[in-house]
């Protein structure tokens, strides 16, 4: 096509096609023959099939994958390229009903891969966007993305916090700084089913609440009703406010991080103020979880991620095994356990593998009720498997 703008070529070795061929987004480093043209990290790139047929445009990245796709087709990245993929994030989440719903003020946006834009994750806060790039050649576009942001949204986008200094790779001499590129004086109390709670975009983990554990939370919420809840890392106590409002007997929330805690009582305070039920402490998961025997009968594990890269899901798997099976070891009979990993290099047998492990080290019988993952503004690209993500499952123990 004429109009596409001249763009440097990666050639790839015989074979290395078929994944692209799938619609899998990513080409790995392993696969490429040559380059032909100058190529900085985060720029345009057409990727070729060893015969040098198109096969897709993206942005390239140093590291073991080069490549992170952006069309199938040869078309020209542009503004309107930009403005019709997230013009859809936002119908998408319009039609699930949650972009513009009194009850849930906070949502993901675009979510990378499953939205086709990878590299690029939008969490919408009443008001605020947070923008968070994991790849150079989005970063690049910040301005744009912007601009698009305030056409697609209108009036409900009030202001807009960048903050990719910890996400975009190590390497990358882009010096980005976490701040508001448009609008002043947020809102940060933000509803969730009903729920407020504070969003610390500025100095909270990620960009600011777990808005993936939205449908997970209020499942907790129909399970809690005189139940003694413990919420192992609470975070910003969302699981611990939904088991209030379900009719819990008492919750406790357990984070490692006394700002965690100071999050979480203040979020408990704004829905339940003075709610004795509620108690919090700071204190390690595994230090805590050893000395609980019979004390609960609902227990979350909601973890940081213990494997980032494949090279350690070994170990990353021993952890979690250990964390299951002490909790397992200590909950009461006929006691439920709502347990997840987060972890991207984990996938969901491997996960099923380790509770079935704890299980067995704690000697105790135990059944899957359900299985859970992210919720639908999360969406997983079918050809991009890896995008699924969260994984929990609920278990009773006899
Ligand atoms: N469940 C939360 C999200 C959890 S994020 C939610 O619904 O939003 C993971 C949390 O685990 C972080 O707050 C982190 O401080 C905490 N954490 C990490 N290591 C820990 C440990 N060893 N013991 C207790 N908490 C830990």
């Amino acid at each position: 096509m004429s109009t596409v703008a001249k763009l440097p070529k990666l050639v790839l070795k015989p074979g290395k096609e078929q994944s692209l061929n799938r619609f899998h987004p990513w080409v790995f480093s392993g696969a490429i023959k040559k380059i032909k043209g100058d190529l900085v990290e985060g720029d345009l790139v057409e990727v070729l099939d060893s015969k040098e047929n198109f096969l897709a445009i993206g942005h390239s990245i140093i590291g073991s994958i080069s490549v992170r796709v952006l069309s199938f087709e040869q078309v020209e990245i542009d503004y309107d390229f930009w403005k019709e993929k997230i013009q859809k994030a936002y119908d998408l989440r319009k039609s699930i009903g949650l972009a513009e719903n009194k009850n849930t003020t906070a949502y993901r946006l675009v979510h990378g891969e499953g939205d086709y834009l990878p590299g690029l994750i939008i969490d919408f806060y009443n008001g605020t966007a947070v923008v968070q790039m994991h790849t150079v050649g989005m970063y690049r576009i910040q301005n744009t993305i912007l601009e698009i942001l305030k056409e697609v949204l209108g009036d409900k986008l009030k202001t807009v916090f960048s903050k990719s200094e910890g996400t975009l790779p190590y390497k990358a001499y882009v010096d980005a700084i976490n701040e508001y590129i448009y609008g002043k004086k947020p809102e940060k109390v933000a509803l969730e089913n009903g729920l407020k709670f504070h969003v610390d975009w500025e100095k909270g983990q990620k960009t600011g609440f777990f808005v993936d554990q939205r449908e997970n939370r209020s499942l907790i919420e129909q399970y809690s009703a005189g139940r003694d809840v413990l919420n192992m890392f609470c975070y910003t106590g969302g699981f611990s406010f939904y088991a209030m409002r379900g009719g819990a007997n008492k919750v406790h929330s357990v984070d490692s991080s006394e700002r965690a805690i100071q999050i979480t009582n203040d979020n408990v305070n704004l829905n339940f103020p003075e709610d004795e039920r509620h108690q919090a402490y700071a204190e390690d998961a595994f230090k805590y979880l050893s000395g609980i025997k019979d004390q609960y009968d609902l227990i979350i594990l909601d973890p940081p991620a213990f494997a980032k890269h494949q090279n350690v899901v070994k170990n990353a798997l021993q952890g979690y095994r250990r964390l299951n099976a002490k909790a397992i070891e200590q909950i009461r009979t006929g006691g439920i356990i709502f347990t997840f990993s987060c972890s991207q290099v984990i996938t969901k047998e491997q996960f099923r593998t380790m509770v079935f492990s704890a299980a067995a080290r704690a000697n105790r019988k135990v059944r899957i009720l359900q299985q859970l993952t992210q919720p639908a503004d999360h969406p997983v690209d079918i050809y991009h498997p890896e995008g699924e993500y969260l994984k929990g499952l609920v278990i009773y123990v006899e």
